[in-house]
């Protein structure tokens, strides 16, 4: 079936360089004729980067684009936005079925449904455990235990050999809801012979195994029931099983569950179709917290991340229409904070304690615990699968780096350090990066996606930086200037260290210098404008120390 020219070959687009907008692709067949699959399709945040207006990032995919025609189908593992968030935006320039769980595709589907003009999605339901067969690929979705219902592992198998690619997973033998890691499932892709187990780095620099998730509920669970007063519990929105800890602890000790945030709001929607919410009360939407007894309330709330426009943060700078909290009460944070946004969470944090309200943190109390494996799950995983090769995916280089060190502990003979662009040919023959695409980032800007070359970034960091002066000169055809030039200062500071005026001091050095140029000069209004434009910039940094933009207008009056 295999002809002697075809390759497997591993490129990733996203996610092998980052936390963040993984996307991978695996080719088969010859050079010049491959056939592809897109595993995941996710988006990054702007917040760790020095970007200003920009929020989320999307992994540069013209290389597949290009190929779209030899684009199999997409397949989505689970329904966290660094898998999914890109799709609704990529994929018209993609247009490949996608093949997703049921609650991937609800997410999805609620959430374009809530955006105007958002593409329909040629989506296909998979059931967690099904197989299929494309073209040279044939697909398995192995259910793994995460921080979100239905996450798969992909058993990729393909004429030369069965790839792992495991997705976002950890051990966990009591998840509270959604699917365990199943040794068995596991160990038998280990004996059938695993040729590359493409793995998650992100927990491999933490000693040991993760605690359960039935921990963390039983935990939470205490902490509700202690409280005099009211509680707020804030979690990613689309933990469920978080989101139904919280709600059976609150039955337990006979409060009521208040749902706060639009993102949390879409999740229950969804997770109740897929029957994750069956045999709870019905939730209660945030209008009622004010009618409801302080001690008979847990509200769940979005905004973990310190996000400025979330539940949470609007709350404690108390200007949430429904919610108040006071002294007194409690909020949980059932979170960790994603690098990047620290401070956020840190200010959210300082702000609550300021106004006496109690508050908890995976710092000192088990509320928290992370979906990705640590060093022990990971040792596990190599011992089941016995791969020949072994690529760390889902980190940063550090965790790449680490992962790979570890995976040569673990006795895998051929280990690659792949990142995003790299090409790797898995077989014939020993794993190696044989080529370099152009692979790298896309930020959304408002309502457009912009390249990462686009000037708009650097322009507005350096506005960010030092501000900008507008000068405005009207001259006539024989070089006299009509009336005063027109000067306007963004960004910096008013006055000078002795206090005096900085757009006083922009007009004395325009004046001057205007004074200074010979007429047959002043009527070339380029040679003004770089003269102004110098004369400025100089002018600024000597009073000031920093160099603005400066834009200077030549009107020919
Ligand atoms: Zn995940
Ligand atoms: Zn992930």
């Amino acid at each position: 079936m295999a002809s002697h020219q075809d390759e497997l070959v591993f490129l990733p687009l996203g996610g092998l360089g980052e936390i963040g907008m993984n996307a991978a692709l695996y080719g088969f067949g010859p050079e010049r004729d491959r056939q592809w699959i897109l595993v995941d399709c996710g988006m990054g945040f702007g917040g760790e980067e020095n970007l200003p207006g920009i929020d989320v990032v999307y992994p540069d995919l013209r290389f597949i684009e290009e190929e779209r025609h030899n684009l199999l189908g997409i397949f989505i593992t689970h329904a966290h936005e660094d898998h999914i968030g890109a799709l609704v935006e990529m994929w018209p320039r993609l247009q490949a079925p996608v093949y997703a769980t049921k609650f991937a595709i609800g997410l999805l589907e609620t959430r374009r449904l809530s955006e105007p003009n958002a593409p329909k999605v040629d989506l296909n339901e998979i059931v967690p455990g099904q197989r299929l067969k494309l073209g040279p690929f044939d697909i398995e979705y192995v259910p793994v235990a995460h921080s979100i219902p239905e996450s798969n592992a992909l058993a990729i198998r393909t004429p030369h050999g069965l790839v792992v690619h495991t997705g976002d997973w950890k051990l966990d033998s009591t998840p509270y809801l959604g699917s365990l890691t199943s040794e068995e499932a596991f160990r038998a892709l280990g004996d059938e012979g695993v040729l590359a187990l493409v793995c998650d780095s992100t927990n491999v620099v933490r000693e040991g195994t993760s605690p359960s998730e039935a921990d963390v509920s039983k935990n939470l669970a205490q902490l509700i029931k202690d409280s005099p007063h009211r509680v707020a519990v804030t979690t990613f929105a689309s933990n469920v099983a978080r989101i139904r800890s919280v709600a059976e602890a609150a039955r337990e000790c006979g409060r009521e569950v208040i749902v706060v945030g639009r993102a949390m709001d879409r999740v229950v929607e969804v997770a109740k179709e897929c029957g994750y919410l069956e045999d709870l009360p019905e939730f209660r939407s945030a209008d009622n917290f004010g009618y409801i007894p302080r001690d008979k309330v847990v509200a769940i709330l979005t905004g973990s991340q310190g996000e400025p426009r979330a539940a949470l943060a609007r709350i404690a700078q108390d200007e949430h229409p429904d919610i108040a909290l006071s002294a007194g009460d409690r909020v949980i944070f059932s979170s960790r904070a994603i690098p990047g946004n620290e401070k956020a969470v840190g200010s959210i944090i300082n702000s609550l304690i300021e106004q006496g309200i109690d508050v908890i943190t995976d710092r000192t109390e088990m509320v928290h615990v992370s979906g990705h494996p640590r060093r022990g799950e990971l040792a596990q995983m190599y011992q089941w699968t016995r791969p020949r090769i072994a690529i760390p995916a889902h980190g940063e280089p550090l965790h790449l780096s680490e992962h790979a060190k570890f995976a040569r502990q673990q006795g895998v003979q051929e280990v690659v350090r792949a990142k995003n662009g790299t090409l790797v040919r898995l077989s014939p023959g020993p794993a190696e990066i044989v080529d370099t695409i152009p692979a790298g980032r896309l930020y959304r800007d408002g309502n457009i996606v912009i390249g990462a070359a686009e000037r708009a970034l650097p322009e507005r960091r350096k506005l960010a930086f030092a501000g900008i002066v507008t000068v405005a000169i009207a001259i006539d055809d024989r070089g006299e200037l009509v009336g005063d030039p027109v000067i306007d200062a963004m960004g910096l500071p008013d006055k000078n260290r002795q206090g005096r005026d900085m757009t006083d001091i922009i007009a004395d050095t325009v004046a001057d210098l205007l004074d200074g140029l010979p007429k047959a000069k002043r009527r070339d209004p380029e040679a003004v404008e770089n003269a102004v434009h110098r004369a400025v910039r100089a002018a600024v940094n000597q009073e000031w120390g920093k160099k603005p933009a400066c834009h200077v207008l030549v009107i020919e009056a």
